[in-house]
């Protein structure tokens, strides 16, 4: 599922792609005129015929990313939100290009082309929101973790407020802070060499700075690492389907449990569970 660096590296890559652009409006999927795959791809509510006509003209202005979210933000103070969720990505083709069995929506863009949202699994969606609606959306959004004004007396505020949550919860619920998932919730806390399960009345000061340092490390670093991927121009123009969420390379504990612990060369890292979530860590480093 992406999380923030890898809705970041979709930003950064469709940014110099749309931005500036008139949309077309949405171009059919198939030979009887559909324009998405399913009506639930459209949280916003409109009709796909409606949503078409509100898209068609509009300019994009600028693309940003909030928590999990891209903010296509276009004129008439309209905001075209797309949420990827677990396997949704973006594509910038050519409108020749045949329509994938995985296509939900495309958008027409200048110069024969579409920004096509492709999504096995369909929890992905589109929205065209105002700037109340916008708002709504984002309201229940903790910090951005990149955000200069993500300092640690923020960061322990948040702890305070939810002093029995395990701390790899805190790390995922997106209240609390935004963007952070599964694999870089694990990543973060083997970083801050803090065991996930641990509660976060337990922490002490130290660790509690150490994961506020590990949040911001660890997510940067994965950013970079995104935007300087070798594959990075060749996503999304059409020429190659590699999938960006392939192999991070920042991964050290996530699904690496039966492996031997690359920090401490010794321990072999063990699969839990939290909440839900399938949560993995070093013992002899995250006691
Ligand atoms: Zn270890």
């Amino acid at each position: 599922m992406p999380e923030l660096p890898e809705v970041e590296h979709v930003v950064r890559f469709i940014t110099p792609e749309i931005e500036g652009a008139r949309l077309r409006g949405l171009l059919p999927l198939d030979g009887r005129g559909a324009l998405v795959s399913h009506a639930k791809l459209v949280r916003s509510g409109q009709r796909p015929a409606a949503l078409s006509e509100q898209l068609a003209a509009r300019r994009v202005r600028s693309v940003r990313r909030r928590a999990k979210l891209i903010v296509i933000e276009l004129d008439a103070g309209l905001a075209l939100v797309i949420h990827l969720k677990i396997t949704g990505k973006l594509w910038v083709v050519p409108e020749g290009r045949a329509v994938g069995r995985h296509d939900r929506v495309r958008i027409g863009l200048p110069r024969r082309r579409a920004l096509v949202l492709e999504d096995m699994r369909k929890f992905g969606w589109i929205g065209l929101f105002d700037a109340d609606g916008l708002a709504g959306l984002c309201a229940k959004l903790g910090p951005e973790p990149l955000d200069d004004a993500f300092r640690l007396p923020v960061w322990r505020a948040i702890l305070a407020r939810r002093p029995k949550s395990k701390i790899k919860a805190v790390l995922l619920d997106q209240a609390a802070l935004a963007g952070v998932g599964n694999i870089y919730a694990d990543e973060i806390c083997h970083a801050a060499r803090v065991s996930p399960h641990r509660r976060c009345a337990e922490l002490a000061g130290r660790e509690e700075a150490a994961l506020h340092r590990s949040i911001r490390k660890i997510l940067t670093r994965a950013v970079d690492e995104r935007s300087g991927a070798p594959d990075q121009k060749r996503v999304g123009s059409g020429g190659t389907r590699r999938d960006w969420s392939e192999s991070p390379v920042t991964i050290k504990v996530f699904q690496r449990h039966g492996e031997r612990c690359p920090t401490c060369r010794r321990a072999t890292i063990e699969r839990s569970v939290v909440g839900t979530r399938g949560t993995h860590a070093c013992p002899r480093c995250q006691p």
